[in-house]
Formats: structure tokens, sequence, C-alpha cells
């Protein structure tokens, strides 16, 4: 069982052109699966089509992510949700809600959550969440949209343990990027030291986020997830083959891949 990216843009300006090199390096690297992540209407349609041509490697999510929420129309919800009825799509996002660098109004961005989560909840799909210093808005979001208990990934997890115990008490998961092999970030490795290695699922988020030992080369890439696979099986103190393992079982078993 090869790696898996579970969180990457593929579709984004940074990697425009490249992706045969990208695809080839990923493969080099072990990495046989990318989900890779629409964040607009325009961004969806060329991650479908990406993993309409290469239906072994690639498949899609897609949303609106809250950094759209300012432009998102109501007959754009109604596009995406089409969208969501197409067979490569293996999750609903990125979504949710981004308090820190707030592209989005506010009250726009729960809005549009809220319309994509009442749109998502009588789908089979798991979410894909986006949440930034936005977590006591999020949650009860989702809880009124009936997701307790169901297949929902908050990832590029970068909060506090108390706030990565508050979304595992609903059922739910984090995911880690290259963040977490940074040296900072000592109470992430604390959380990522102990989560459970039946849930344990790893991203790159590229073209952003490029982990240590190549934290300096941009853009990030998926052939870079086995650099967070190291970080972790060191961290966690078991072989790196067992860590691939694990990450890619958790993450067919999330993404029904
Ligand atoms: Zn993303």
């Amino acid at each position: 069982m090869g790696l898996i990216d579970s969180h990457a843009h593929l579709t984004f300006p940074e990697l425009h052109g490249q992706l045969e090199a990208i695809l080839e390096r990923s493969d080099e690297a072990g990495v046989n699966q990318i989900i890779t992540i629409g964040v607009n209407l325009s961004d969806a349609r060329t991650a479908i089509d990406l993993a309409e041509r290469y239906p072994q490697t690639i498949r899609a999510a897609v949303g609106f992510h809250p950094h759209e929420a300012d432009s998102v129309t109501p007959a754009d919800l109604h596009a995406m949700a089409e969208l969501w009825n197409d067979p490569t799509i293996v999750a609903l996002g990125e979504m949710g809600l981004d308090y820190h660098y707030d592209f989005g109004d506010r009250s726009k961005q729960r809005s549009i959550f809220a319309r994509q989560l009442a749109e998502a909840a009588g789908r089979p799909q798991p979410l894909v969440i986006h949440c930034r210093e936005a977590l006591d808005d999020v949650i009860p979001l989702l809880l009124e949209h009936g997701f307790e208990g169901r297949r929902v990934v908050f990832h590029c997890f970068t909060g506090s343990p108390q706030e990565a115990a508050k979304i595992a008490q609903h059922g739910w998961r984090i995911s880690f990027t290259g963040i977490v092999t940074f040296p900072k970030s000592t109470e992430l490795q604390a959380i990522a030291r102990e989560y459970p290695s039946d849930q344990l699922m790893i991203e790159t988020d590229a073209p952003y986020l490029s982990p240590v030992p190549v934290r300096n080369r941009r853009p990030n890439e998926p052939a870079h997830v086995h650099h967070i696979a190291r970080f972790l099986a060191d961290l966690r103190g078991l072989p790196y083959d067992d860590l691939v393992e694990e990450t890619a079982k958790n993450t067919r078993d999330f993404f029904g891949l």
C-alpha cells in the first residue's frame, strides 16, 4: 500500500503546467493517490477534469472555500450541488470558516457554509472542513445540520489539544500537514504523537506548507507527503512502512476510495 496525499490543490496557479512532472515525482516518492480540492466553481470543474484524466491516481473533492464566500451566489450554490453528483467526487468541501484571514465577511462566510451543509446533509460523501480560529461557530453549524458522528475531517488542523478533543467528542477527526514538522509546532506534535492510529491522516495542502526538510522549496507538491509520514513515524515510534499503511488505510476508509 502506498502513500495517499489526502488534500492538495493540483489546480492552483503555482502548479500550472507541471502536472506530469509532479505526478512522476509523487509516484517516485511512493504516493499512489492524491485528493485534489476544488475551491470554487471553475476550480471544481478543473479538479473533476483531472480526476477523470487520471482515474488511477487523482480523486476530487469540491466545495466553496470560505475565502470565496463573498462572491458566491445562490446560482453558484446550485451549480456546486450539481457537481457533487459527479462520480469522481469523493468528498464535499473544503468548506468552513476562516476568521484568521477574514477574506470573506464573517456573516457571509457563515451563510455560505450553512447553505452547503444543508445541501450536504442528505448526501453520502464525507466533509472536508477548513476551520481557522472559528471552531466555536463551526461546531454548532455542523451539529445543527445533523453531522454528529458522521464522516467529517478538519483538514490542516492547527488548533489546541482542547480543540482537538472537542472535535473528537463529536466523532470527527483532524488531519496533519507539514506544519507538524515545523520545530515550533510542539503543541501540534504532542497531539499527533497520541492521535488514534485508526484515524490518522496526512496531507500536503500543496502548493502551500512545504514540510521540513524541504520547507524552503516552493511550491509544495504531493511527493513531499513522504516527509510528513517519516516525521510522524519517528514521532510515534513506529516503522515508516507501518505508518504509511495505517494512514493509507484510514484515508481509503474515510473517503471510500
Ligand atoms: Zn486546502
